[in-house]
C-alpha cells in the first residue's frame, strides 16, 4: 500500500469521524480546554451517549427502553406563503400538478423527478426527511433506497406502517452528490411542505436527520438538543430522531432513535386519548 493509499484511508476516516460527530453535536467540536484533545464520551451526560445495540431493534423483537422526557415546545414563527396561486390548492394531487415543474432554485435543472411525497393524504403522522437520494430521483418518491427500508422497518417497529403515514422531505429535488440543501433552496422550497401540511392536516411531525430538524425549526441546534422533546412547528408538534441513512452508518444509534421513536408513538398516543375525551 502506498503512502497515497494510507492519506486517501486516514482522510476518510476522519471526515467519517467529522461526519458523525457533526451529526450528534452540530457544529460543535468538542475539545477538553485545558489538554486541547477531543471530549471522551465517558465525560458525557449518560443521556447523549449512543447506547450500543443488542441484535436488531427494527427487527422482529424491539426491546422496552426507558422513555426521556424532553423540555417543552418551542415555537416557529408563521411565515406567510407566497402570492402564487397553488397556494390555493384544495387536494394533493392538485398542489403537485401545479409545482411539479418548478424551477425556483437549481435543482430544477438537474432533477429527474420531482419527489412531491407519498402516503395516506389524510395522514396523521407525517415523516419528513432531507431531500432526495439517488433511487428516489429515479423512481420519483421519497424513501425507496436503503435508508427507506429501514425508514418502514423504525415505524412497524412502533407499529405505524408506511402506507398509513404520509412521508416527504423538505427538498423536492435531489440535490447533486446529496449535498445539504442550501439555505434559499429550503426557503423556496418549504412553503410547498406549508401547503401539505395544511391540505393533510397532521398530527405529529417526525423529522428524520438533524438537517431536516433544524431547516423546519430555523435553529442551528445539534441532533441532540434537538431530539428527546416535542417541538412546535406551524401549530404541530414536532420530533427530530436520527436519519435513517446514520443509522446504517453507525448501527450504535439505533437504540437512541429507537428511544426517540417510542417517544414519539407514547405523545401521539396521548393525543388521541385526549381527542377522544373532548369528542365523546
Ligand atoms: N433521504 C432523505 O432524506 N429522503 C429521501 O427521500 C431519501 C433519503
Amino acid at each position: 500500500m502506498s503512502v497515497h493509499d494510507d492519506t486517501e484511508r486516514l482522510l476518510s476516516e476522519a471526515q467519517k469521524f467529522f461526519r458523525q460527530h457533526r451529526a450528534l453535536y452540530g457544529d460543535v467540536l468538542l475539545v477538553d480546554p485545558v489538554t486541547a484533545e477531543p471530549v471522551k464520551k465517558s465525560s458525557m451526560k449518560p443521556a447523549e451517549q449512543p447506547v450500543p445495540v443488542e441484535g436488531d431493534l427494527f427487527g422482529d423483537t424491539p426491546s422496552s427502553a426507558a422513555a426521556r422526557i424532553g423540555a417543552g415546545a418551542g415555537k416557529s414563527a408563521l411565515l406567510p406563503y407566497p402570492n402564487e396561486p397553488w397556494t390555493a390548492a384544495a387536494t394533493l394531487a392538485s398542489l403537485n400538478e401545479q409545482i411539479c415543474t418548478c424551477q425556483k432554485c437549481s435543482l430544477g435543472s438537474t432533477r429527474k423527478s420531482f419527489v412531491f411525497g407519498v402516503g395516506n393524504p389524510n395522514a396523521e403522522v407525517v415523516v419528513v426527511g432531507e431531500a432526495p437520494g439517488a433511487d428516489e430521483d429515479e423512481q420519483g418518491e421519497p424513501f425507496v433506497g436503503r435508508a427507506g427500508q429501514l425508514l418502514n422497518k423504525i415505524l412497524e417497529a412502533v407499529h405505524f406502517r408506511r402506507e398509513d403515514v404520509y412521508i416527504c422531505n423538505i427538498l423536492k429535488c435531489r440535490p447533486p452528490n446529496n449535498r445539504e440543501p442550501q439555505v434559499n433552496e429550503v426557503e423556496q422550497c418549504e412553503p410547498y411542505l406549508w401547503k401539505q401540511f395544511e391540505i393533510i392536516k397532521p398530527k405529529m411531525i417526525l423529522c428524520a436527520g438533524r438537517v431536516a430538524g433544524q431547516a423546519l425549526l430555523k435553529t442551528s441546534a445539534s441532533l441532540t438538543q434537538l431530539r428527546g422533546r416535542v417541538h412546535d412547528y406551524r401549530g404541530i408538534r414536532l420530533m427530530v430522531t436520527y436519519h435513517p441513512a446514520a443509522l446504517l452508518r453507525n448501527p450504535n444509534w439505533k437504540r437512541p432513535c429507537w428511544e426517540d421513536v417510542q417517544m414519539f408513538r407514547k405523545f401521539y398516543d396521548e393525543l388521541k386519548v385526549e381527542e377522544n375525551k373532548t369528542t365523546s
